[in-house]
């Protein structure tokens, strides 16, 4: 099952009709094995989003697990051969953040959980291999985690125009479903500046990022779904120019066996979903990749560690606001995004708490 859009474009929409304001052009497309949009503003807004898709198709040719010519196949190919293959300058800086938030969250975002995601059938290539969701044996598990943890290197030449990078061990294989996607809408949204757009709500499978403001000059407003109710939401703020908002959660894609669900973000020090007490982790930051990785970290740490993250200011940390929604109605929300915070979740039982640092 593909994932859903996690956010509303709220408003953006409405502005067509306005005969002062300049007309919405949508595209919708499926690129990264999820369904993506973008609605850009203005003359050039067309033409924009066209060469905007191309740079998606172009990162996923890239980065797709099931494509045997991408970076990421031939990568995980010549896993542990000792040979540095080289990839796109592109891919080398989607693994220098892949890295860093590895190393940052102490390896709650890993990389190359590949092996452990097929197990469970998981994998990003689950669409195309058709394998099926099952509960892998404990041994299974623990003969699968020595794979993981080893992070891939990268290097980029001097001038940046090429690149290349290897896997440590054999049998090991990237998985940058959690990383991608968001990295690919930092990619957007330079493309749409580039060709002439100062307005644009880009939403690539659950990371929505604006490009400036809406016309009339106010901010795009994004919504965080409420995490057991489909079709509903919890909140709503103001998404600053430039920023991406990147949701994480276990109700994105599951399934049930023997009356329990089982998710697909998994803890890698145990190999199974994680279960660190949240329902989902969203998280804002002037870098899209980072905005992703680290939504699917902090949902793998739990509140605890994500807010004492958050606290501590440093790294990443110190440019990422929050939106966390506890298992017991709790939604703690960083205090950068309590203007314009609307809290909508009341009746369905949760209270919001702003964080401070
Ligand atoms: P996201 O929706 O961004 O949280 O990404 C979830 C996807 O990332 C999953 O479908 C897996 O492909 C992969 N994944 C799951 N758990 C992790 C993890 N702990 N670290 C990195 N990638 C993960
Ligand atoms: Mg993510």
């Amino acid at each position: 099952m593909n994932k859903t859009l996690p956010f509303l474009f709220l408003f953006s929409l409405l502005l067509t009709g306005c005969a002062r304001e300049p007309q919405a052009v949508t595209q919708q497309f499926f690129a990264m094995d999820t369904s993506m949009s973008i609605t850009a503003y203005g003359a050039d807004a067309a033409g924009a989003i066209t060469a905007a898709q191309q740079e998606v198709f172009r990162l996923d040719a890239l980065w797709s697990r099931t494509r045997p010519e991408s970076d990421v196949s031939r990568l995980n190919d010549r896993a542990g051969d000792g040979a540095a293959v080289a990839v796109a300058p592109d891919t080398a800086l989607l693994l220098m953040d892949a890295n860093a938030a590895a190393l940052e969250s102490a390896l709650a975002f890993d990389p190359v959980l590949a092996p452990v995601m097929d197990a469970w059938g998981f994998g990003s290539a689950d669409t195309e291999t058709k394998a099926v969701h099952r509960v892998p044996a404990p041994q299974e598990l623990r003969a699968l985690l020595p794979l993981t943890r080893d992070l891939p290197t990268a290097s980029l030449s001097g001038d940046g125009a090429s690149a290349s990078a290897s896997l440590p061990l054999p049998g090991q294989a990237l998985d940058l479903g959690a990383i991608a996607k968001g990295a690919a809408a930092g990619h957007v949204m330079e493309s749409l500046a580039e060709n002439g757009v100062d307005s644009a709500l880009i939403s690539l499978g659950g990371n929505i990022s604006a490009v400036g403001m809406r016309p009339g000059g106010t901010p795009f407003r994004v919504a965080v779904k409420d995490p057991r109710q489909a079709g509903s939401y919890l909140c709503v703020f103001s998404l600053a120019p430039g920023k991406t908002c990147s949701t994480s959660g276990g109700y994105e894609r599951f399934f049930e066996e023997n009356g329990r669900t089982y998710h697909h973000i998994i803890d890698p020090a145990t190999g199974y979903p994680a279960e660190s007490g949240l329902l989902s982790a969203t998280v804002v930051s002037e870098n899209g990749a980072w905005a992703d990785a680290w939504s699917t970290a902090l949902f793998v740490q739990g509140p605890e560690q994500a807010l004492e993250f958050w606290r501590s200011g440093e790294g990443a940390a110190g440019l990422l606001d929050l939106v966390l929604v506890a298992g017991d109605g709790h939604v703690y929300v960083t205090e950068g995004l309590e203007e314009d915070f609307d809290f909508q979740g009341e009746e369905a039982g949760y209270r919001y708490e702003i964080v401070r640092r």
